[in-house]
């Protein structure tokens, strides 16, 4: 019998506080799996257990019969089996868009203690786990926790007061959380605070891909579009004239991108999903605000400070946007020219081109996960990821796209690491120098693209890999190790398909090598506690023939990383302790049970 491709569920476009409005009742198309009551599928397991009440609630069979021939329960809050539904529907929906844009499964394969696991370890999702306004991804345990809690009477909004609020009822908290545990298995060391930017990066990446994938619910934005766009007239599109202004008149003095696409109606689409995420009052603020370069040296707090990357982001979507609305404003221009109810072809084409634009945003933003050094993020590595590989794939970018992209973030303050200017050729990832100026070359890696590859085989890779690392150390920005390859960890490595707009398949590999060191962090280096400190190498190989085409690294060797990181602890030491927790001596990683408490 044939599967079918996809299974429809019904959930919340938002969360249950608009009712039926803004296109909250919607249906997803999520991947066709078989599966058992839960729902426990190959990647996601649901489990209802509520610690406060000490119970399981009864776990819903989505391939029960009839449930199956309704398209999945209706959305309710008094159902715990439609909560169990929607959390699996809005987490596989986000595994999906990552899975498409990274050109791979997720295997969920992750590393315990040096190990990497035979089999793929389902992301485990607890719909009720605690009674507090709360929800966050605990990697220990390979879960996602929800929390749910009554209603204040000082902060009800479209609630009644004592009312129960769900956080596992929240799409976009749902998918904020999946993207944390997406983006630790991908990156395992990003939960590492090496910098104010690390933790921020996380939850400005978690914000991006709810934001966006809220975008790409054409119904949800053609009704917003309707509602609001009575005011859509000449004016909004204003981003992109103020941008051109810019280039042609330099020093001119500067026309903010996005205080003109304030009046974008898709800003205030931003903000009110933004408002979905509870009291995310930073996020709401930055989106469609005016840039202030000087921000980014003021905030810290992983919020706050993750709100600018992902203002800068949206800031260069909406001008995208904008760009594309262009000619259909000019033809419809004369008869939107004031107030006015906004003709529905036009609304429709408006939502069509959102919902792609927005599309098109995620799946850069993801890719450019594998173009980013494997330690210590930076909020200007992934600007430079996102230019590489959209470069990669995308080699002639005649409609500009880069050029906005490395605008906005130059506008938010957003300094590239180690890069001479802000043109598209400084921000681009090279390939390794070479002493004889020759490409390098890893032989031997044996992938099998379409039927997995055995632990074997796997092992074998990892050596290979280690190797090619040590013998290029210097070329790759590693530190040459005492041991041998034995200094040097292959810590993941994935091949890839990636589909170019001429509709090219591209084969790579992606590989990260790792390095650490044990390190004194005390004042000027001696006594005090130790930590371990990371460097290491991003690789992308072209299957074809194993040749480099890029090394992103950051050096073990560098004694100015060093001490940036040193300085960062001292002067930060005490104030992330209030937020993160320290598992084990030497290691902090982030706690987002606490760091997500109250937002
Ligand atoms: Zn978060």
């Amino acid at each position: 019998l044939a599967q079918p491709l996809t299974r429809p569920l019904k959930v919340f476009a938002f969360d249950p506080s608009l009712g039926r409005r803004h296109g909250n009742h919607m249906t997803v198309a999520v991947p066709y799996e078989p599966l058992r009551p839960g729902p426990r599928g190959r990647s996601i397991e649901v489990i209802d257990y509520d610690a406060t009440n000490d119970c399981y609630y009864k776990p819903v069979d989505l391939d029960d019969h009839e449930i199956l021939l309704q398209g999945g329960l209706s959305p309710s809050e008094a159902d715990p089996r439609f909560h169990q539904q929607m959390v699996y529907a809005v987490a596989s929906r986000t595994i999906q868009n990552f899975s498409f844009a990274l050109g791979r499964p997720i295997e969920w394969t992750r590393r315990r203690r040096g190990r990497t696991r035979a089999r793929p370890r389902p992301l485990r999702i607890f719909p009720h786990a605690l009674q507090e306004a709360n929800a966050y991804y605990d990697p220990d345990l390979h879960a996602l926790l929800f929390g749910y809690f009554a209603a204040t009477a000082a902060d009800v909004g479209h609630n009644l007061p004592g009312q129960r609020i769900y956080s596992s009822l929240s799409h976009d908290i749902i998918a904020h959380e999946t993207s944390h545990a997406l983006v630790h298995d991908i990156r395992t060391f990003f939960m590492e605070p090496t910098s104010p930017d690390t933790l921020a990066f996380h939850e400005a990446f978690a914000d991006i891909v709810a934001l966006f994938q809220h975008f790409t619910f054409q119904e949800a934005v053609l009704e917003h579009i309707m509602r609001t766009g009575g005011a859509l007239h000449r004016d909004e599109l204003a981003p992109l004239a103020g941008y051109a202004s810019r280039r042609e008149a330099a020093g001119a003095r500067p026309s903010t991108l996005a205080e003109e696409a304030q009046r974008n109606v898709l800003v205030s689409l931003a903000q009110q999903f933004g408002e979905a995420m509870g009291l995310r009052a930073a996020l709401r603020s930055a989106l469609g605000s005016p840039p202030d370069p000087a921000e980014l040296e003021k905030r810290t707090e992983p919020h706050d400070r993750g709100a600018i990357l992902v203002a800068a982001v949206f800031d260069a979507f909406f001008s995208v946007y904008a760009q594309r609305m262009a000619d259909l404003f000019r033809i419809a221009g004369a008869g939107s020219g004031g107030g006015g109810q906004l003709d529905v072809d036009l609304a429709k084409r408006l939502s069509v081109e959102a919902t792609k634009s927005a599309r098109h945003f995620l799946n850069m933003c993801i890719r450019a996960l594998d173009y980013c050094p494997p330690v210590d993020i930076s909020f200007g590595d992934f600007l430079r990821a996102l230019i590489t590989a959209d470069y990669d794939l995308v080699p002639d970018d005649d409609r500009g796209y880069r050029d906005i992209i490395i605008e906005c973030f130059r506008r938010r303050g957003v300094r590239p690491t180690e890069a001479a200017s802000y043109s598209e050729s400084a921000l681009r990832w090279q390939p390794p120098e070479t002493r004889n100026g020759r490409g390098l070359v890893c032989r031997g890696l044996d992938f099998d693209v379409i039927w997995g590859t055995t632990p074997d085989v796997l092992r074998a890779n990892a050596r290979i890999l280690s190797e090619f690392g040590a013998r290029h150390a210097g070329a790759f920005g590693l530190k040459r190790p005492a041991n041998g390859a034995r200094g040097i960890q292959a810590w993941t490595f994935h091949p890839v398909h990636r589909v170019g707009p001429d509709g090219q398949l591209r084969f790579q590999f992606v590989v990260e090598l790792l390095q650490q060191e044990e390190v004194s962090f005390g004042p000027r280096g001696n006594g005090g506690p130790r930590h371990t400190y990371r460097g290491g190498a991003t690789l992308i190989l072209n299957a074809e023939d194993g040749s480099v085409r890029y090394a992103v690294f950051k050096r073990l060797a560098s004694r100015r990383r060093l001490e940036r990181q040193r300085g960062f602890w001292d002067q930060w030491r005490a104030t992330l302790l209030e937020t993160y927790r320290e598992p084990e001596m030497g290691r902090i990683t982030a706690d987002f049970a606490r760091i997500h408490r109250g937002y």
